[in-house]
């Protein structure tokens, strides 16, 4: 039966960490740590998401805001409002939750955050600095995967590494961290020929599709390390197969990742659980990027 690589207890030791190191800073630091979290129509889950990392930065002893705009905001008055906390010098953190309404360029806003603030590591001249190895902030889901490896002891160097997925967000620059870390990595996708072959050959398969169930019992090499990024919600059945509703008599959604995790455990040696795995260390992530990014601003170490 597997081990699990439990985010949520893995992610409050980061925050306690963290919490511990902005106490430290304070004394030497000319201010507190700023994170600001815009947020752009009201999307259930975009607001459940800025919620929680504003929570979890107040927490930590790091001041936050959070910036709700309306869905009909044009995409020049979304990039004024960056550009006033780009210049505001007690702000360390920017993060623009996405998705975006239609009309707004997610490229040309994820472009316009300073990269000396930009929490979430989308910007290319972040992305190009973790690629070579530079200091500054990584992004955020996978550092929250390596750093979910690393609190279990987890080393990469030599093993098979099969990634599923090569989303500019999770897939291809996790894929490059791994690589980093002297895993022999292959990418998979919706184009890949065999991909139960690629994810079989695995030490350490990381399944970030978007696609619930893709991987199967039989894709899992026995002993394999399996990290599941998918967030899927499905239809809630109960044990008989039965729908479950709610009070108005609607069909409940669950939530599950990519991996069949029933089964998978009995094959593999470590496997991180949806919910509960990749998406608290996903925040974690932020919070670490926000203090990183203080660090360097304000020239404290
Ligand atoms: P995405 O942009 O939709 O990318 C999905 C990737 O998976 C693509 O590269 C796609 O291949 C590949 N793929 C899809 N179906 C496949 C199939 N049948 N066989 C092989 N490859 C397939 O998604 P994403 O943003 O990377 O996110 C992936 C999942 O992680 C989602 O469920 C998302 O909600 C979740 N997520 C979770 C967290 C967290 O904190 N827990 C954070 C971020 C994302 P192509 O490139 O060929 O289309």
């Amino acid at each position: 039966m597997a081990q699990i690589l439990d985010g949520k207890a893995t992610a409050k030791r980061v925050r306690g960490e963290l919490k511990r190191e902005i106490k430290r800073l304070a004394v030497i630091a000319e201010c507190q740590p700023q994170a600001v979290f815009i947020q752009v129509g009201e999307n259930p889950a975009s607001t459940t998401y800025v919620n929680m990392k504003h929570k979890m930065a107040e927490r930590i002893g790091c001041l936050s805001t959070i910036v709700r705009l309306a869905e009909t905001i044009t995409q020049d008055e979304l990039l004024e409002c960056i550009q006033r906390y780009n210049t505001d010098r007690t702000v360390h953190g920017i993060l623009v939750q996405l998705p975006l309404p239609d009309h707004i360029d997610e490229n040309v806003i994820v472009q316009a955050i300073s990269p000396q603030k930009d929490v979430d590591c989308f910007h290319p001249e972040n992305v190009g600095r973790m690629m070579i190895g530079l200091p500054g902030p990584k992004p955020a889901t996978p550092l929250g995967i390596v750093t979910l490896l690393d609190a279990y002891g987890i080393d990469v160097t030599g093993m098979n590494v099969t990634v599923v997925g090569r989303s500019n967000l999770v897939g291809k620059p996790l894929g490059i961290m791994l690589l980093l870390r002297h895993g022999t990595v292959t990418y998979c996708h919706t184009r890949t020929r065999d991909l139960a072959a690629e994810c079989k050959r695995a030490d350490l398969l990381i399944a970030a599709a978007g696609r619930a169930g893709i991987v199967t019992p039989e894709m899992i090499k026995p002993g394999a390390v399996v990290v599941d990024v998918g967030t899927n919600f499905i239809p809630a059945v109960d044990e008989h197969g039965q729908p479950v509703l709610d009070e108005d008599g609607k069909q409940k959604s669950k939530l599950v990742g990519d991996v069949d995790f029933a089964a998978a455990e009995k094959f593999a040696a470590w496997i991180s659980p949806v919910p509960g795995g990749v998406g608290p260390m996903t925040i974690a992530s932020v919070l670490s990027n926000t203090v990183t990014l203080y660090k360097l601003i304000e020239g404290v170490e």
